[in-house]
């Protein structure tokens, strides 16, 4: 058969998402938590395995609601915020308007779904072009919006006055998401408490980076009106018993979550700390659990520490000369920055 017949052109063309597994003794590539949570055998058991889920995850719904202080109608639940971008896009259509670099999904699933993308580049610092925006919004009349603060894979966040701008410019035109996937570890205010000004405004948030990624478990928040929209297009029973049940234990305990992201954020300062100290690196001040950093031979270093063990992220096709490190716990981060500096050292990086 000639699959590049049959397939649509937009999905030939595209490059599947690189999620592969690649054997490593230290595993910082994915922006996952070095802590998960453990002891669920009491929740799970009763689990009826031969019924569906709850389709509306309503209990989930109703502790996500009072931690963010909205109404579960203001809420919905997704596989990981991943199929939550399928769903948006897939509700409200293109074109859909992102800065780059940024998450790559938003890119794919508009390809894959049909829709034209307009993507801006970055400034200097990572942060907004503001005129490019504001000319391309105007000119392209973008559906959607997103925008990742803090952005992956540059850690920062975008300043909040040109968010504001781009929101209030479309009003009533386009929607604005704001992809909270890192907030948890941010010093800046997200935007959630701007929520009941703007009803152009969407929060997208995830489990995945605060230890549960193995649940994917994502969820919007915006007014109710959005919210049913997408709701026809989201599968029936998107989020499995398992996850539901899981994310609704270890919410309810909220301290030990809030544990684990102090000590990721404190890892990350001393991560950024020594790292800017060794000759040849030079990394990015972040608001995330993830330091993007430049070196002058990013292959050979990125291939060198894999040789050692220590798996971290090549970005140098998306931002030059860039790795980006997940932080770990505080022993892992000190390989890396072992092997970091033998590899620097070793290869003349
Ligand atoms: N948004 C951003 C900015 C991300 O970096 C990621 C994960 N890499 C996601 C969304 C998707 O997260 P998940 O599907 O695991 O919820």
């Amino acid at each position: 058969m000639n699959i590049k017949k049959f397939v649509k052109s937009g999905v030939y063309s595209l490059t599947a998402y690189q999620a592969k597994e690649i054997p490593c003794k230290v595993k910082l590539d994915a922006n996952e938590s070095p802590y998960g949570f453990k002891g669920f055998y009491n929740i799970v058991k009763n689990i009826e395995t031969n019924r569906y889920p709850d389709p509306e995850a309503k209990k989930l719904k109703n502790i996500i609601a009072k931690e963010f202080l909205v109404k579960p109608e203001n809420i919905l639940q997704g596989n990981g915020s991943d199929e939550l971008i399928y769903y948006l896009i897939a509700t409200f259509g293109g074109p859909v308007l992102f800065p780059e670099p940024t998450f790559s999904m938003y890119g794919i699933i508009a390809t894959a779904l049909g829709e034209k993308t307009i993507s801006i580049a970055l400034d200097e610092s990572f942060d907004l072009d503001i005129d490019q925006i504001i000319k391309r919004i105007k000119k392209e009349k973008p559906k959607l919006i997103f925008l990742s603060s803090p952005n992956n894979p540059t850690g920062n966040c975008f300043s909040s006055e040109k968010i504001l701008k781009i929101i209030e410019e479309t009003a009533q035109k386009s929607l604005v998401i704001i992809d909270e996937a890192y907030q948890p570890f941010s010093s800046k205010k997200g935007f959630m408490p701007l929520l009941s000004d703007y009803e152009n405004l969407v929060i997208m948030r995830t489990l995945s980076k605060i230890g549960m990624a193995a649940l994917r478990t994502g969820f919007l928040i915006a007014n109710a009106d959005i919210i049913n929209q997408v709701n026809k297009v989201r599968l029936p029973f998107n989020l499995n018993s398992f996850s539901q049940a899981i994310a609704c234990e270890v919410l309810k305990k909220k301290e030990l979550p809030g544990k684990y992201i102090n000590a990721i954020c404190n890892e990350r300062d001393r991560l950024f700390k020594n790292m800017i100290k060794i000759k040849g690196v030079e990394p990015y001040p972040s608001e995330a659990n993830f330091i993007l950093f430049k070196v002058e031979k990013p292959d050979i270093v990125y291939q060198s520490m894999l040789k050692n063990g220590v798996l971290v992220r090549n970005m140098n096709g998306v931002v030059k000369g860039c790795l980006r490190v997940t932080v770990g716990t505080p022993k892992e981060n000190n390989i890396f920055l072992k092997e970091l500096r033998k590899s620097i050292l070793n290869t003349g990086a």
